[in-house]
Parts: structure tokens; C-alpha cells; sequence
């Protein structure tokens, strides 16, 4: 007998983890996995518990109500034409990423390092041809155009479909592209007719509310993903939404609708219900969104002072809730404990501190540059939300079990300078 060999997902396999160490009664830091800290608001709940009694199967694409109101959503937020024939809902984004890469036959995909960890698999389980393309700490880990346009010079096949995924705010690193950085990019994949996925579930997390959606600049071939899982605190609500450009090729659509049919058959109709009202606009749901970004902008930074603090490096966050730290300046010091790569550290920092971070080799980066995602989701985001209009003081008491975490790490990190020095 054969059958697939495909690892568990490195951010779900790192949460059972932690979970399970933490029934033990250790206590365990939990900086790896990356699950919104906030809940769906109130009227959103209720919106679930009242749907209760459906129980129908919806259209495959979705209630049409729901496709409606999403792209009314977007079409608002985003300042882009946006109808209800181009959105597709789906139990989850992960699920619309994995058919978009099904529906494209024997293409080329390019992928940032670091990304997010499933897209490469994702790909390889399509047979896919996959190509990396490189970005460096020195240029914010941003996608340069020129770098971009001779990747795909030198490895392009003529003929061959060709996709991208573009995620931002990113995830593993929290930052994310200008509008003008975008247009530089949009250029590169006009002229090699590049399909891009805009990974854009973390948009509506950007920090200060400034988010540019690639599809306003690319319209013709970006493919946007998005959902209810970050912004919304609903990831195990599993209610992902493709915004589809406006002429998508006929093929293509009834690709992803056949498939999602062979597979899903639907969302589940009772969280589509309270989807209608989550994304319906109002001053309750400005407030929401104003609230959680004012949060996660006050911990991530004050989460990056204390990590540099420590001669970690890492970029300040932009978006989202992840930052990616760099271990290299301690590369010797860690030589001689026999950490060489991101996993052995990763994996001693759990077991002799207690702290939970993700190697950052899950997102395509090599090993040896000692790299770890954190994601700074631990602490009690309704809570924190009460408190979202406070002083940064008053959110940052929210932060402490994360601070202890970080204190810890950084008493990990003086042990091994000890440990030399008595060497
Ligand atoms: N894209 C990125 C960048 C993510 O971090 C996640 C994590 N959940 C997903 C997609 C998948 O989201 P969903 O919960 O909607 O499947
Ligand atoms: N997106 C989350 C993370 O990167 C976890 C959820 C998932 O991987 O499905 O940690």
C-alpha cells in the first residue's frame, strides 16, 4: 500500500502541542500559534445562536444574501467594483487557497520566503512547480519588483500559468506593502500575465487602517482571499471568501464551484447567517475593528521593544498579530549549546522555557538563519478590547503573561552567555 506523506500543518501540530504540555501543568507561553485573542462581537453571537434551526445546504458559491454583502463590504472598504457574481464563500480561506491551486493545472508557483506554511504544501499536492523568491530582512522582507520580474525571467516556461501569492500584513512577519509598492509590483505581473493570490485575510488588522488591496491596482488577475477567521476572532467558525476580478475566465469559476462541490458542498449555513451580520456595516462594526487594531498595535510594539531589548532583531509589526525574530546574533552562543537550526531552537526554547514559537523554516526560510515567527496573541482580547480607549498603559497591563514570556526567553538567552562564560 502507498499513501500521501504529508506532515501535519507546523501551526496546528505547535498548538496541540502546547496544549497538551500545558495539561501537564507546565506553564507554557503560548507565542507560536497565530489564533485571534478577540471574540465575534455580541450581536454577531446572537446572529449564530438564532441560526441554530437552519440546517439547509446553501448554494455551493454560498446565500446569495451573504455573497451580496461581502461584496458590498469590500466594494466600501476597499474602494474597488466589487459584485456578488465574483465572491465565492467556503468553509475557511485554507480551503479556497488549496482549490485555487487545484484548479490551476501544472503551473508555476512563486512564493515569497517567508510565507505562510501552507501554500508550499498546497502546491506540492497539486504537482505544481515551485519557485521561491527570495526577501531579506535588510529590505523588510517585501517582495522586490526587479528581483520578482528576473525570477520569473529565468525560471518561467512559456505557456505555463503562472501564480503568485502575495499575503500582507504577512504573516510570519506582520509587515505589508504600500499602495505605490503595489503598483511596482502590479507591473512585474502584468507583463509576465502572472495570476496572484492576495492573501489579504489580515486587512482589515492593519495597524493604523490604511490597507491597499492589490485588486484595486491589478484587477484582470488577482484572486483576493479573505474571511472570518482574524478579523472577526471566528478562525474556528471556518468561513473563508474568494473575491474573484470581474472577468474571470468561465473556466475558472466553474472550477472552483465544481470543486467546492465534489468537496465542501457548502459552508455551514448557520455561521453564513451570522456572516451576513458580521459583514454588515455600521458604526458598531468601525468601533470593532478600531478597538482591535489600537490593541495589537500597542502590545506588537511594545512586544518588539522588549524582544530587541534582549539583541533579538526584528522588524516593528505593521499588521496583524505576528512578528519574526532573528536569533542570529546569538548563532555562536547557541552553536555551543548544539542548537545549528531554527527547529532545535525552537524546541529547546519550549522545552527549557516554556516559551512556544515557529521555527521560521515552516514559512521556506533555511534553518540555519535561526529565524522563529511569535505571534502576540496571548492575553485576553475582550478584555483588552474594554480597555481599547485607554492609555497605552491601562492596554499594555493585558500583555503581562506575554511579557513574562519574553522575560523568560530573555533569561533562556543570558543562561547560555552564563554557561559560556564558566565554560
Ligand atoms: N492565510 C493566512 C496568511 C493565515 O494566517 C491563515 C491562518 N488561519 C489562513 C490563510 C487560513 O485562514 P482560514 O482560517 O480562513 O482557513
Ligand atoms: N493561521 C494560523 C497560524 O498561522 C493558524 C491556523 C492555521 O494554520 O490553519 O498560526
Amino acid at each position: 500500500m502507498a499513501f500521501l506523506t504529508i506532515a501535519k500543518s507546523g501551526t496546528l501540530a505547535l498548538n496541540e502541542r502546547s496544549k497538551q504540555l500545558e495539561t501537564t501543568g507546565r506553564p507554557i507561553h503560548r507565542l507560536g500559534f497565530g489564533e485571534s485573542p478577540f471574540l465575534p462581537p455580541p450581536y454577531v453571537q446572537s446572529a449564530l445562536q438564532n441560526a441554530a434551526i437552519r440546517k439547509d445546504y446553501t448554494p455551493v458559491a454560498g446565500l446569495p444574501e451573504l455573497r451580496e454583502r461581502i461584496a458590498d463590504f469590500h466594494q466600501e472598504i476597499d474602494g474597488y467594483p466589487v459584485s456578488m457574481e465574483q465572491v465565492l464563500v467556503a468553509p475557511g480561506t485554507k480551503l479556497l487557497l488549496s482549490n485555487i491551486m487545484h484548479a490551476f493545472q501544472d503551473a508555476e508557483v512563486y512564493l515569497p520566503a517567508p510565507s505562510w506554511v501552507s501554500y508550499a504544501p498546497q502546491a506540492a499536492m497539486e504537482g505544481h512547480r515551485l519557485i521561491r523568491v527570495p526577501t531579506f530582512w535588510e529590505t523588510q522582507w517585501r517582495v522586490d519588483p526587479e528581483l520578482l520580474d528576473a525570477t520569473i525571467t529565468c525560471h518561467g516556461r512559456s505557456g505555463a500559468d503562472k501564480l503568485i501569492v502575495l499575503n500582507y500584513p504577512n504573516n510570519p512577519h506582520g509587515l505589508t506593502y504600500s499602495r505605490d509598492e503595489l503598483l511596482a509590483l502590479a507591473d512585474v505581473l502584468r507583463k509576465h500575465e502572472v495570476w496572484a493570490i492576495a492573501d489579504e485575510i489580515y486587512a482589515l488588522l492593519h495597524h493604523r487602517g490604511l490597507h491597499a488591496s492589490l485588486a484595486s491596482i491589478y484587477p484582470e488577475r488577482t484572486l483576493v482571499t479573505t474571511g472570518m477567521s482574524k478579523w472577526c476572532g471566528a478562525g474556528g467558525w471556518r468561513l473563508g471568501a474568494l473575491l474573484l476580478p470581474q472577468d474571470t475566465p468561465a473556466d475558472l469559476y466553474d472550477a472552483m464551484v465544481g470543486l467546492g462541490s465534489e468537496t465542501y458542498s457548502c459552508a455551514s449555513v448557520p455561521i453564513q447567517v451570522a456572516a451576513l451580520s458580521a459583514y454588515e456595516l455600521s458604526a458598531e462594526l468601525h468601533d470593532f475593528l478600531n478597538r482591535q487594531r489600537r490593541v495589537l498595535a500597542v502590545i506588537g510594539h511594545m512586544i518588539h521593544a522588549e524582544v530587541t531589548r534582549l539583541g533579538i532583531r526584528a522588524h516593528r509589526p505593521e499588521g496583524g498579530f505576528y512578528m519574526l525574530i532573528d536569533f542570529s546574533p546569538f548563532s555562536e552562543l547557541l552553536a555551543r549549546r548544539e542548537i545549528h537550526g531554527d527547529a532545535d531552537l525552537c524546541e529547546r526554547l519550549l522545552e527549557e522555557a516554556g516559551v512556544a514559537l515557529l521555527p521560521g523554516s515552516c514559512f521556506g526560510l533555511t534553518a540555519t538563519d535561526l529565524t522563529a515567527r511569535l505571534a502576540y496573541v496571548d492575553f485576553d482580547g475582550p478584555a483588552a478590547l474594554n480597555d481599547a480607549k485607554e492609555d497605552d498603559a491601562v492596554i499594555l497591563r493585558h500583555a503581562g503573561k506575554m511579557l513574562q514570556g519574553i522575560a523568560d526567553l530573555g533569561q533562556w538567552l543570558n543562561r547560555l552567555s552564563e554557561d559560556k562564560d564558566s565554560r
